[in-house]
């Protein structure tokens, strides 16, 4: 029988890549050292230099947490892939889970521990909304969770959230502290061991500067006794901490056996980027991720325009938001900017769409164009 092929088309092109200034709350732009480690030769996935370079990012995420849990990994897949993990490998059917919503990040939180078949209690404030500990402690006791979720640089509302002493609430609660920071890592300072916080995750796309793909997480001894005591395995495979620890040689036993193929140049870049950060020493970053901030936060003053987040302190540095000027429609302004100026910046996301505008200073590239 005589078969016809589809056509290659658009597949007998080169590839086009145009350069864009990257503003939105992620990917970044990727500095040139990141992009070659992630050009380089791949290796197997299983051999020894592989591990040494998966110890070294081990090493880089446990200094950019500021933890020394041995249960550090990064995950294969985006931030949604870290927090799936998190949430998959500490919850069983019918848990109670808390989850704090002021933005899109709960939002989305909640839907996954639903979606596992958590028993899923929200506390919900505006986009940008602070909780205080005192609403938090009284939550716990009232919905006594295994878990609670916050969000640390809450991107779709520009925000900073608090989290000293909310740790030590879910201590004496008995629950799990689960914190976001994939937009807020490299840029506000979080210190996972002093601030009891029990699981933290992040992604390789903001702050980080390295390209998207891989999301570094991190389990205390609390979470670990959690999640390795089980009475039902985890709904995802691929996700499974008991077989990921294994792959990163996190369990103590002699041979990593495979689990599945890590994603080998995302690993290289990653590990790069952790270096920048270890080199430039987190206190730096933190403060020139402020002063840029400030910079950028004067100017638009200066403007006219209102910030969405009018306390400072409460600002995240990586990611400012504007509120949209009344009678300007932000897709045109988007589409204008992008188109005159190769900028990428972004609206609101889920319940902030309407109100703000987004724009990022989350590179390390940009800042030191700038100062
Ligand atoms: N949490 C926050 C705070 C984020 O900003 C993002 C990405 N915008 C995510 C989680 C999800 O990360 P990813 O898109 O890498 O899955």
């Amino acid at each position: 029988m005589q078969r016809t092929l589809f056509r290659r088309g658009c597949m007998l092109r080169p590839l086009e890549v145009p350069f864009r200034y990257l503003f939105g709350p992620g990917p970044s732009n990727v500095p040139p050292r990141v992009l070659a480690a992630g050009g380089r030769g791949i290796i197997g996935h299983l051999h020894p230099e592989m591990y040494e370079i998966m110890n070294d990012i081990k090493k880089g995420i446990q200094y950019a947490f500021q933890t020394q849990n041995n249960m550090t990994i990064a995950m294969s897949g985006s931030g949604h892939a870290a927090m799936e993990c998190a949430v998959f490998n500490t919850v069983e059917l019918g848990e109670s889970v808390l989850v704090a919503v002021n933005g899109i990040w709960g939002e989305r939180v909640a839907e996954i521990a639903e979606r596992m078949g958590a028993n899923v209690h929200i506390m919900v404030k505006a986009p940008g909304g602070v909780f205080s500990n005192g609403e938090i402690e009284k939550a716990l006791a009232k919905h006594k969770p295994v878990l609670f979720f916050l969000t640390h640089g809450e991107s779709s509302a520009g925000l900073a959230h608090p989290v000293d002493g909310i740790g030590d609430l879910c201590r004496k609660h008995n629950t799990l502290f689960l914190v976001d920071t994939v937009a807020s890592l490299g840029a506000s300072p979080i210190f996972m061991d002093q601030q009891n916080i029990d699981i933290l995750y992040t992604g390789s796309q903001k702050a980080l500067n390295a390209p998207p793909g891989t999301a570094p997480i991190s389990f205390n001894e609390r979470a670990c006794q959690k999640m390795f005591n089980r009475k039902t395995k985890p709904v995802s495979y691929l996700f499974d901490m008991a077989h990921l620890s294994n792959y990163w040689g996190n369990d103590g036993q002699p041979a990593r056996l495979y689990h599945h193929t890590g994603p080998v140049s995302g690993f290289f870049s990653l590990r790069e980027s952790l270096a920048i950060l270890a080199e430039k020493g987190l206190e730096e970053s933190w403060r020139h991720h402020k002063e840029v901030a400030g910079y950028l936060w004067k100017g638009l003053e200066d403007m006219g325009l209102k910030l969405f987040i009018q306390n400072k302190d409460l600002r995240l540095p990586s990611v400012t938001t504007i509120a949209i000027p009344e009678g300007y429609n932000w897709r045109e302004m988007l589409q204008y900017i992008m188109k005159h100026h190769n900028m990428e910046m972004t609206g609101g996301l889920g319940p902030s769409t309407a109100n703000c505008l987004c724009i990022t200073t989350n590179m390390n590239m940009f800042i030191n164009h700038c100062i």
